[in-house]
């Protein structure tokens, strides 16, 4: 969304950040505008999730691993269980419970058709934990993700649960979303003027030339990072840009993601994004905003000012192409980058190009694949299937056999897939030896940064398929996972456990290669509850849950299997005290 409000405030704030000393253009009448209240009218209809000072930790649109972040983070003082705040009145429409992602999470429908979620919880109200621990006791399961029923009802300002550190969370902090109920696309929650302090405009490092089709930047056909001290920039035939640059906000050191950018060449606007609203269903599609290789590479944000002819994103203004095309006058060009917080501070930058047409133009077509066609591709009896629109443009495919490190590589590590590619390789492992046989993909630094569980298919090659491009190899796994119970539970006999001034029956559990896929305890062979979390490599049982007895000893039994079927069984005994 374009905003087209020009009001002498916004010179007034833009002429203040003169002296920020990035900005050596001033807004010129082509530039989109913002009004002195902020970037967007402030909505009205939700309070902020927490009742203490809010400092995020994380904003809506910044760049994660395969997707954008589609909330806020909010910091809770390094401690868990900080009162979560309903935003709105309404009913709770979702529960979760899962060992990765959102942990233990809440999802609100408001009657305005705002769907609020607080993840990463501690704890939910009395109430609703009851409810989800009669669930997961009725399915025998701990992950969990229904809509309750009865209906459990809040008003605005009423505690909604605890903040935690659930699931995917690296330490304490609230996740909150907002979501339009109707389609559960997730919304910049910051356009509802939560009281988040913000004067610091976003950083801008530099703008980064990507030349394509042959063409050069200063004199090079590698990509350049231009940094806003440097005066000048030379570019040969076609070219596309990117930005590199991040947020700050007052209260916190945390990187956050840019709100708006706009690239101008020559005062007319080529290309503008604007994270303000996202979509699930093609959020991995963040990896064609970024610049990919250079983000994979150092995590550094780098957004493209084009859209890949692939990407899905909602987030490109409309109408706009990419700036590839060559300018060959032989008048220096301006290439223009200003970028926007949501609460409407900006920075700017121009950098003088000479563009000039490349003489002899290299079209390196023929050697590239197109994004939206099938490929099937074959190597000495390995196989790689592509489906169309993996890839968001036309794309070279390293496929290699490396023997001395026995490995393939199956494409560019710095390749983003929006799809899977389905690979089956051959290999001299005997048929005796199959069992537990997966595939591993090796980081730049040769450690194993991925594995996929896969299927042996009748010709004897091994089936599997992935979304990430790399170095792959076969490795076996044929080491259950571990299993120990918490040494304030042991006694002198290995196989007897004591529970005693400890509201919980822990064990660690942890598998080194393919992780863990199912987990079990028994008691007096009734299914007991083991929470599992895979970061702390911990099941435990809470005593809250009332299924064991007091003072007699019970038989207890643990398991535990691998993703390639490795097993481990506990077995023994237990007294609660
Ligand atoms: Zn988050």
């Amino acid at each position: 969304m374009l905003m087209n409000v020009r009001t002498s405030a916004f010179r007034l704030l833009c002429a203040g950040l003169v002296s920020t000393s990035l900005l050596t253009i001033q807004p010129t009448a082509g530039w989109s505008q913002v009004d002195s209240a902020g970037w967007h009218a402030k909505r009205a209809g939700l309070v902020a999730p927490l009742d203490i000072p809010l400092v995020l930790a994380g904003n809506f649109g910044e760049l994660r691993a395969d997707h954008f972040h589609t909330g806020l983070d909010f910091k809770t003082q390094g401690r868990e269980g900080v009162p979560v705040i309903a935003a709105s009145d309404g009913v709770i429409s979702r529960v979760k419970v899962s060992p990765f992602g959102y942990g233990r999470a809440v999802y609100l429908n408001s009657p305005e058709g705002w769907t609020t979620v607080y993840a990463h919880l501690q704890k939910f109200t009395p109430e609703v934990e009851n409810w989800v621990r009669e669930r997961q006791y009725q399915k025998q399961r701990f992950a969990l993700d229904e809509s309750p029923k009865p209906d459990f009802v809040f008003s605005q300002g009423d505690t909604i649960g605890w903040s935690g550190n659930s699931g995917g969370s690296a330490g304490p902090h609230l996740h909150f979303e907002v979501r339009e109920t109707a389609t559960q696309r997730p919304v910049n929650p910051l356009f509802w003027g939560f009281d988040v302090s913000d004067a610091i405009p976003p950083e801008l490092s530099g703008l980064w030339v990507l030349p394509i089709n042959g063409g050069r930047v200063n004199g090079g056909t590698r990509p350049r990072l231009i940094s806003p001290e440097t005066p000048s920039v030379r570019i040969e035939g076609e070219a596309r840009f990117a930005v590199q640059a991040l947020d700050r906000l007052d209260a916190a050191k945390n990187r956050c993601g840019v709100y708006r950018a706009e690239l101008r060449i020559n005062d007319s606007l080529e290309h503008a994004w604007e994270l303000d609203k996202l979509d699930f269903a093609v959020n991995r599609d963040m990896n064609a905003l970024a610049y990919y290789p250079e983000w994979e590479r150092t995590g550094d944000q780098v957004y493209r000012m084009h859209r890949l002819p692939g990407s899905r994103l909602p987030v490109h203004d409309a109408g706009m192409v990419s700036a590839a095309s060559k300018r060959n006058d032989s008048l220096p060009v301006q290439v223009a980058v200003q970028l926007w917080d949501v609460h409407g501070n900006t920075t700017a930058h121009a950098w003088e190009v000479q563009w000039t047409e490349r003489t002899e133009v290299q079209s390196d077509k023929e050697a590239r694949f197109s994004f939206d066609e099938v490929h099937q591709l074959t190597l000495d009896g390995a196989t790689v299937r592509i489906p169309k629109n993996t890839f968001y443009d036309d794309f070279h495919f390293p496929f290699t056999w490396e023997e001395e490190r026995n490995e393939w590589e199956i494409g560019s590590s710095d390749m983003p897939a929006a799809r899977a590619v389905e690979v089956a390789l051959p290999t001299a492992i005997p048929e005796t030896m199959r069992a537990g046989v997966l595939a591993i993909r090796r980081g730049r630094d040769g450690d194993i940064e991925g594995t996929y569980a896969g299927s042996w298919q009748e010709d004897g090659r091994f089936a599997f398929s992935t979304k990430t491009c790399g170095r792959y190899a076969l490795e076996r796994d044929s080491v259950p996972p571990t299993i120990r119970p918490h040494k304030r539970h042991r006694t002198s006999a290995q196989d007897t456990l004591v529970v005693r001034n400890f509201g919980e029956l822990r064990f660690s559990l942890a598998d080194d290669l393919s992780g863990i896929e199912t987990w079990e305890g028994r008691l007096d062979g009734a299914w007991i509850l083991m929470r599992w979390d895979p970061k702390r490599e911990r099941i435990w049982y809470d005593l809250s849950d009332q299924r064991h007895a007091e003072g007699i000893d019970q038989e207890l039994v643990i398991q535990a299997r691998d993703e390639v079927g490795n097993q481990v069984v506990w077995r023994g005994t237990v007294r609660f005290e």
